[in-house]
């Protein structure tokens, strides 16, 4: 509300135009236009608002998050008014850092078709019931492929005029509130609160193996993330901490050109080592693969050869013998 009030007098009084929005209560922005957009997407979304819900949560056509690239795993997203993306949004504002690109709409979709979504999206089931024959076949721990001809799934609709209405459910429920209004992931503050919760959440559910979804936590976050800093480390520059400037490579005099001051490294040690301990215990505590485990372990070494524990001033040819 506060932001289509901002618009409304950005208008009048600095364009001098008519007011858009013209609301008083809430409700008055039904019906007005959004832009959706992820974190390091920078391309927004349209869609359009058609009610409020008391949650830290953005509800939305399973194809609209698609599209978005969420899907629908609690991560963070904003919407915007797009008429103050109209009228605010420039270049001229961003930093020029890519990082101040990313998260900036650069490019906004109008329109989104369907077929050219992620996989996952198209994969919802929107049937009303499930046939006798489905329960039967999860019974006997039949594949999924067998089963889906039974049951309408957006995929089939693509093309269709009904791929974007009539989607069913299977419940019924006069509110479709959570009993918590946030998501906990928003509220815990440390990637190892987060881990242990979910290793706890793994545990309680049977369907669930925690043992794999230790293995994947390792394969598609720890692990590429202390590769990543540990290249980021080694080819890392230098920066003043009284200027400001910035070096490529470390002055051979050891100390600032401008201004003789010290300089301080871009990425630490800490940053690079920061989640070694917690993968190592992952790999104690759960059964991970012997080749995850090892190439832990490799990992592991190469950073106790970049980081020497005992350092020492100047090496002699002595050491050595
Ligand atoms: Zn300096």
């Amino acid at each position: 509300m506060k932001i289509a009030q901002f618009v409304d007098e950005e208008l009048t009084r600095f364009y001098g135009v008519g007011a858009f929005y013209r609301i008083h209560t809430i409700d008055d922005l039904i019906g007005h236009l959004i832009v959706g957009l992820a974190p390091h997407t920078s391309v927004g979304i349209i869609g359009r608002v058609i009610g409020f819900i008391n949650s830290q949560v953005c509800l939305g056509s399973p194809i609209w998050h698609s599209a978005k690239r969420r899907d629908c795993d609690g991560d963070a997203d904003s919407v915007m008014l797009l008429m103050d993306i109209f009228l605010n949004f420039s270049r001229e504002y961003l930093p020029d850092r890519i990082g101040g690109l990313m998260d900036a709409p650069l490019l906004i979709q109008p329109l989104v078709f369907p077929h050219e979504v992620q996989r996952q999206a198209h994969n919802i089931d929107i049937d009303d019931t499930y046939p006798l024959d489905f329960y039967r076949s999860s019974w006997n721990l039949e594949k999924t492929t067998n089963v889906i001809d039974n049951i309408d799934i957006v995929k089939k609709r693509l093309g269709q005029a009904n791929q974007f209405f009539d989607y069913k459910f299977t419940h019924t429920t006069d509110n479709i509130m959570l009993d918590e209004s946030h998501s906990l992931y928003s509220i815990l503050s440390t990637m190892e609160e987060k881990l242990k919760m979910q290793i706890s959440t793994a545990k309680l559910i049977n369907a669930v193996d925690a043992d794999e979804v230790m293995s994947m936590v390792l394969t598609t976050h720890i692990l590429p993330d202390i590769m990543g800093n540990l290249r980021a480390y080694s080819s890392q520059s230098f920066r003043c901490t009284k200027c400001g400037q910035k070096y490529r490579r470390m002055p051979i005099v050891g100390r600032c050109l401008e201004c003789n001051n010290e300089l301080t490294q871009t990425v630490t040690r800490g940053t690079v080592e920061k989640y070694v301990q917690t993968a190592l215990n992952i790999c104690s505590e759960f059964k991970i693969n012997e080749y995850l485990t090892n190439r832990i372990n490799t990992l592991q070494t190469e950073l106790s050869l970049l980081f020497k524990q005992n350092v020492k001033d100047q090496h002699t040819i002595i050491d050595f013998i």
